[in-house]
């Protein structure tokens, strides 16, 4: 099993990252990946405090030939995406952290975890769901039914995969794609999602409906 593109990759810009540009890009390149993103996380997170280097990053992800993304957070019930602040980015990949949600009081019902993912989806213009089901559990086959009306990929990440062998089914079974990223914090780590690798193993998956699957 091989990826031909890696969406989701934190660098040094990530404070929990590391790998300068130059070095993310020799790793995707020796992964034999024909495109990658780097996606640091976005600017209420608390890794993510680059708001101010934001034409940097855009710049360098331009000269390294990088995709410039974002990981961006959801958040708040009613769909605001979390710390993007207004910016363009060509690539938005969205995710719930423990940072800057943790203690927030809409966790805790698998319902109201499910609309809130549900309306970001719905409100925001958003690529990929990233890691769905870590840190809060919902119910997958609902947020994969929006998600595919949306064209909005579901990521099998690289690094845990927190739905199971059944949710997966369920949700291959609405028509939604998939795509495999490693979520690199290290450029030692870009191409190479090995926990998305073991996942799918055990199950039977639809290599039509996983994106960067190599042939
Ligand atoms: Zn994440
Ligand atoms: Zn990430």
């Amino acid at each position: 099993m091989r990826i031909t593109k890696d969406f989701h990759i934190h660098n040094c810009i990530s404070k929990d990252g590391t790998g300068s540009f130059d070095d993310i890009a020799a790793a995707a390149k020796s992964a034999g990946l024909t495109k990658f993103a780097i996606t640091n996380h976005s600017f209420n997170h608390k890794y993510g405090r680059w708001e101010n280097d934001y034409e940097f990053v855009r710049a360098e992800c331009k000269r390294v030939g990088a995709v410039f993304g974002i990981e961006a957070d959801i958040y708040r019930k009613d769909g605001r995406l979390g710390g993007v602040r207004g910016r363009e980015f060509e690539l938005v990949v969205a995710g719930f952290h423990r940072s800057p949600n943790w203690g927030r009081a809409f966790f805790g019902t698998k319902k109201g975890n499910t609309q809130m993912y549900i309306n970001t989806i719905q409100k925001n213009k958003i690529d990929i769901l990233a890691h769905l089901n870590t840190y809060i559990k919902v119910d997958c086959k609902a947020v994969a039914e929006v998600a595919a009306s949306r064209g909005v990929l579901i990521e099998i990440n690289g690094k845990r995969v927190d739905f199971t062998h059944q949710e997966f089914l369920d949700m291959q079974s609405t028509g939604v794609k998939f795509i495999i990223n490693s979520d690199a914090h290290c450029p030692s780590g870009v191409g190479k999602p090995t926990a998305a690798y073991e996942f799918l193993k055990g199950v039977k998956f639809n290599p039509k409906q996983i994106v960067n699957l190599a042939k």
